[in-house]
């Protein structure tokens, strides 16, 4: 996406918002109190090149927590720190194709099946460095903040509202707690997951986070450097076999984009070597992905001729 494409793009991306309003399916995510407070209308996607072009259409300035986002990018900085093969003595590389909150844990290794769902996730946060939740946070939040290439905050009401309601991601942690695969209490990782997952973005900055890994790990802005071109490769492919959740294999098909999404409504989503999308739409399919945000994708795949299958 050049800038010398901006008219196409700017036309297809009018219409894609267009059709996008058009759809009104899917509920806001409630069993987050604080959550079922969103604005269910907003609607907002960008777009940034890895050479660090920007285009933003409608509520891409809104911010809303990134819940399950946060997954795909505190896998890699976990990579980052440890290695592959250290990483995946407790956590696993493959598709559930169960719920995100599902009790997924393999009988023998005790490991949550993969870091994009709620278990292989509050796993993946224990092996971030830190003595308390509050070391592991700041590690994550100064790692997820250098993906978006600027300081991202805590939404405070939604993380005590989770504190308060999240007992069936304490009984994840302390399954994998039992199972010997957790690096932390289960309470400090649990805490510092939904501290994580309370991290306020907008679509600009998932865009931003998502160019990074496609451009091998260097943010496109700042120019620093987040992590190797290695752990931006692994991380991407493990989005593209369970970025989705139960709905990753239905997703490669109709999309064939490595994405993410998260419960509080964004999705981001992305062409290796060439950009990262975000989008932003609060109501929530049953699977848990935002509708409008899975509707403005699958058009852009298709418009654009995208799908990383596509014959060319
Ligand atoms: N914080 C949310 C949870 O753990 C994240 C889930 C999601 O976005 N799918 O339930």
């Amino acid at each position: 996406v050049s800038p010398a494409h901006s008219q196409p793009l700017r036309t297809a991306l009018t219409s894609v918002l267009t059709h996008a309003r058009s759809l009104t399916d899917g509920e806001v995510a409630s069993y987050i109190p604080e959550l079922a407070r969103q604005d269910p209308e907003q609607l907002g996607i960008a777009l940034a090149s890895v050479r660090g072009t920007i285009h933003a259409w409608g509520d891409s300035e809104a911010e809303f927590t990134i819940q399950s986002i946060s997954k795909p990018f505190t896998f890699a900085l976990a990579l980052d720190a440890l290695g592959l093969a250290a990483v995946t003595e407790h956590v696993g590389l493959e598709p559930s194709g169960e719920p995100f909150n599902a009790i997924s844990l393999e009988e023998t290794s005790g490991r949550p099946l993969n870091p994009m769902i709620n278990a292989g996730a509050i796993v993946t946060t224990s092996l971030i460095a830190g003595d308390d939740d509050a070391e592991k946070f700041a590690v994550v939040r100064d790692g997820l903040s250098a993906f978006a290439g600027r300081r991202l905050d805590v939404d405070e009401d939604v993380y005590l509202s989770e504190l308060d309601t999240g007992d069936r991601n304490r009984a994840l942690a302390y399954l994998a707690q039992a199972a010997g695969t957790l690096a932390s209490s289960a309470e400090v990782a649990t805490r510092a997951y939904f501290r994580q997952c309370s991290l306020r973005v907008n679509a600009r900055d998932l865009a931003m986070m998502a160019a990074t890994l496609a451009g091998g790990g260097i943010n496109p802005l700042t120019r620093e450097r987040v992590v190797s071109e290695d752990v931006a490769r692994w991380t991407i492919a493990v989005m593209t076999s369970c970025g989705m959740y139960d709905a990753s294999g239905d997703w490669l098909v109709r999309v064939g984009l490595p994405a993410k999404s998260g419960v509080g409504g964004g999705i981001v989503a992305l062409q290796p070597d060439q950009f990262g999308v975000g989008t932003f739409s609060p109501r929530l399919d049953a699977r848990g992905n935002s509708v409008r945000g899975v509707g403005m994708l699958e058009q852009l795949s298709k418009e654009f001729g995208l799908h990383m299958l596509e014959h060319r």
